[in-house]
Parts: C-alpha cells; sequence; structure tokens
C-alpha cells in the first residue's frame, strides 16, 4: 500500500462543489482517502489579477503506482473540465502530487516531492493541518518546520462556509 499527499485548488466557477467531486472521484479510483484538511481562500500565485483560489489537501492510502496515480488525477482533470489557458491562470480544478511515500522521483513527467512545496504557503497551511509531523524527504524537515520558516506573505485564510 502507497500514501501520497496531495493539493486541490481552483478558482472558477463553484470552487467547494469543484473540489468536493474530485474528492468523490479520488475515493472511486485512487483509493482510501485517510485525512483531509480544512478548505483556505488564497490569492492566486504568479498572476494575482484573477479569483481567490480555494485548496485543501489530502492524503489516500493507494495501491497504485506513482505513475498510474498521475494518470487517474489527470482523468479527474479532465473530467471536471478543467480549462487552462495560461500558465498560473484560472482553472477549475488542479490536483498536484506533493509527497508519494518517501520516495524522491524525478522522471520526465513527474517531480516528487513537488519541487515548491516549502515555497508555497497555500500548501503548507493545508499539509500541516493533516500530516504536520511528516518529514520531507529531501529537505529533512517536518511540513510544520517548513511552514515556520517560510516567507510567503500570501494570505491563507480558512474558508468559511456559508449556511443555505
Ligand atoms: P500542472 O497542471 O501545471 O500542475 O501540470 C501538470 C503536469 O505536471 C502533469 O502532466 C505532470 O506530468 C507534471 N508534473 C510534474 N510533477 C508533478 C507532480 N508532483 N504532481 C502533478 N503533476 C506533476
Amino acid at each position: 500500500m502507497n500514501t501520497i499527499y496531495l493539493i486541490l485548488g481552483g478558482n472558477l466557477g463553484d470552487r467547494k462543489t469543484n473540489i468536493d467531486k474530485a474528492l468523490r472521484l479520488i475515493e472511486v479510483s485512487l483509493g482510501h482517502l485517510l485525512k483531509v484538511s480544512k478548505y483556505y481562500q488564497t490569492a492566486a500565485w504568479g498572476n494575482t489579477q484573477q479569483p481567490d483560489f480555494l485548496n485543501l489537501a489530502c492524503v489516500v492510502a493507494t495501491d497504485k503506482n506513482v505513475e498510474e496515480c498521475l494518470k487517474i488525477i489527470l482523468a479527474i482533470e479532465q473530467q471536471l473540465g478543467r480549462v487552462r489557458l495560461e500558465k498560473w491562470g484560472a482553472r477549475l480544478i488542479d490536483i498536484d502530487i506533493l509527497y508519494f511515500n518517501n520516495d524522491i522521483i524525478a522522471t520526465e513527467n513527474l517531480t516528487v516531492p513537488h519541487p515548491e512545496i516549502a515555497n508555497r504557503k497555500f500548501v503548507l497551511v493545508p499539509l500541516c493541518d493533516i500530516a504536520p509531523e511528516f518529514v520531507h524527504p529531501q529537505l529533512q524537515l517536518a511540513n510544520r518546520q517548513l511552514l515556520d520558516g517560510l516567507k510567503d506573505s500570501l494570505e491563507v485564510l480558512e474558508y468559511m462556509m456559508r449556511r443555505d
């Protein structure tokens, strides 16, 4: 069994519904959801002239290997009608692999741990909800330590659900 850590995000349409649909598809095709973070609202990174993102991290127990996981994740993005017009542009749903066990992977298709983990508060804040003590296999620091050492000044706010 493998343990995969994911970050989900989107800033178009009904962001929470899109993330919730992605979580359901992850359960159906990838494996058992062990933990799910709170939802966080984050100012867009890179191009700031676009709507805020909603982000969430989760950890999944899966019997798939990492290449199979990537294929499944890309299929889920497609199924949810992801449109991508520009790098760092608006999108319905984006799913990235943060960690895969303690593996260090560098292939044409995949870089794991995700190379931007240590630079991005919108990744580390939700990740610390679900795995504060998990140690980054290259940096040899826990997620909590990476977050404490971060200079990223973007606001990452807990997303308060509306009561309908
Ligand atoms: P993007 O949609 O901009 O996140 O890019 C998706 C592509 O990035 C995928 O097709 C992967 O081949 C590649 N990629 C490289 N490393 C990762 C990773 N850790 N998680 C997800 N995609 C990755």
